[in-house]
């Protein structure tokens, strides 16, 4: 089957935005699949169609938007979830009818109008991140969010869905989204930072890295000057203990931590609130790479798993590309500029540019992505959450799996019973966590935590859940429709 479409675009955030203005601008036919009703992502979330909201954005989210909105030879695709990859791993195209034409990829979609599939010559993937999921005692009542969701109700919809708000946490989003909210008319009750101060100060080596960099120091500060002003308490050592409340969240106890980062008993304190926002950083959304058989490699500062690329962002896998998060959490101006680069290196596989011209236009990007990487690189590591101190968070009876709710205890003691166990997808097989409707996206972090705790391994050894299409939930009589596509032509 032919399809008028060059590329498929996968997430209309900063990476996806910047990768497909870049495409059309060269000449290719390029459609663009978002699950969100709008474009702009995370970083430059728009209200929802209709809603009579703009939206506050900063110049490079409206500039972006405006280069995207004017860009030619752009499909665009909302309210669609690209659900899995076909014509990459032998023995998958059954669930989307016989292999695609050669040189073609198939990407299976779930639109509001139903299932269809689509047959580009190359896919980029910009499916961003999401907020890493921290479970301890009580984390599964109402009013326990991510930080990332509260943020999204103010951005989406400008709703508080609260009046009492506790932060807690280790990222510097904390403060983005704590002055956000004061700033929206909420009562912030405290911001509560796992890390002790002096462990996150700057030292001599990063002064390197802030070169270049102003502007993302400078939003930090202006939170925290934000948060002074309104006598926002924002404490460093304190950690999330326990949410309390029946039905809803009434309450959270929060304790001090040693110097390891280990709760220390007897410096427990409970405080007053009806939203705890989460904020222990993000998670690469790698599966629909991963489902499609793209190389994976361990990064723990930058999120966990995340899709190996060449210097083009092109992954292991032929006519399947990279940008964003899911090469690595690190910004909405790094994600621009690796869409960028990911789009010059899919225009020379598709013939429409040189490699000369193309290493021209990447030269200054590349220069930008550097300093990017650099200052990436010094922040995040002085963030990226303690495996031992976030597993010291979880009691035997704490739901890591909410789905198929899997506790902590059922791990450890599955781990106990079966020595021989030692990798996530073992216990996925034994246990049911992981097997739910999120297929993992939610515990696989934290089971992974404990099976390391418990058996020594590393993380390389302990491996991802494997993904499955569909990647994320999509009705049945969507993957029949992608079916039934092929076999109506057949
Ligand atoms: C919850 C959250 C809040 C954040 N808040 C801030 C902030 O306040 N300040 C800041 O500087 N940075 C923030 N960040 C980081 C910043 O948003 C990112 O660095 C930046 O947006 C990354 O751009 P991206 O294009 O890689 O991904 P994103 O902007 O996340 O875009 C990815 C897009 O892919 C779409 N998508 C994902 N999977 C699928 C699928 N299967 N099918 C269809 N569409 C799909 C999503 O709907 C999304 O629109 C936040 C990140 C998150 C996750």
């Amino acid at each position: 089957m032919s399809n008028p479409t060059d590329v498929v675009v996968v997430g209309a955030g900063p990476a996806g935005l910047a990768a497909a203005a870049t495409l059309g601008r060269h000449g290719a036919r390029v459609t663009v699949v978002d699950e969100q009703q709008r474009p702009g992502g995370q970083i430059y979330r728009q209200p929802p169609t209709g809603h009579t909201r703009t939206g506050r954005r900063t110049e490079a989210g409206r500039a972006l938007l405006a280069e995207a909105a004017a860009a030619p030879h752009l499909d665009w695709l909302p309210d669609t979830v690209a659900w899995g990859v076909f014509g990459t791993r032998a023995g998958l195209d059954d669930y989307a009818g016989p292999a695609p034409a050669p040189g073609r990829l198939r990407l299976g979609v779930h639109t509001p109008d139903g299932g269809r599939t689509l047959e580009p010559a190359a896919l980029v993937l910009t499916a961003g991140a999401y907020d890493l999921p921290v479970p301890f005692p009580g984390w599964t009542l109402p009013g326990v969010l991510t930080a990332g969701g509260v943020q999204t109700f103010l951005k989406a919809q400008g709703l508080l869905p609260g009046r009492r708000f506790v932060l807690a946490g280790g990222h510097p989003l904390l403060l983005v989204v704590a002055a956000q909210l004061v700033a929206a008319g909420a009562h912030v009750v405290e911001v509560a930072f796992s890390q002790h101060l002096r462990t996150l100060l700057p030292g001599p080596r990063d002064l390197a890295a802030a070169v270049g960099n102003a502007a993302k120091l400078a939003e930090g500060a202006a939170a925290l000057r934000h948060l002074r002003r309104a006598r926002v308490p924002v404490r460093f050592g304190t950690v999330i203990r326990a949410a309390h409340g029946d039905p809803e969240l009434d309450g959270v106890v929060l304790s001090r931590v040693d110097a390891a980062g280990l709760p220390v008993p007897g410096t427990e304190r409970t405080v007053a609130c009806d939203v705890l926002a989460l904020g222990y950083g993000f998670v690469p959304s790698t599966e629909l790479a991963r489902q499609a058989g793209c190389a994976v490699a361990w990064r723990p500062a930058e999120g966990g798993w995340i899709v190996d690329h060449d210097d083009w962002m092109r992954t292991s896998v032929p006519g399947i590309s990279v940008a964003g998060e899911l090469t690595g959490v690190a910004g909405a101006e790094q994600a621009e500029v690796e869409g960028r680069l990911a789009a010059y290196g899919t225009l020379q596989t598709l013939g429409l540019l040189d490699a000369d011209r193309a290493a021209a236009l990447a030269r200054p990007v590349r220069r930008i992505l550097a300093r990017r990487r650099r200052f990436a690189a010094a922040v995040l590591s002085r963030f990226a959450p303690d495996p031992a101190a976030l597993n010291a968070l979880v009691t035997d009876d704490t739901v890591l799996c909410r789905c198929e709710e899997v506790t902590a205890g059922d791990i450890r003691r599955a781990l106990c019973d079966h020595p021989h166990l030692g990798t996530a997808n073992a216990v996925k097989l034994l246990t049911r966590a992981g097997m739910g409707l999120c297929q993992g996206r939610s515990c696989q972090p934290a089971v992974c935590r404990l099976i390391a705790e418990q058996t020594g391994r590393s993380p390389e050894q302990i491996g991802a859940f494997t993904a499955q299409p569909p990647v994320k939930p999509v009705p049945l009589a969507s993957l029949a429709a992608a079916a039934r596509q092929h076999d109506d032509q057949g």
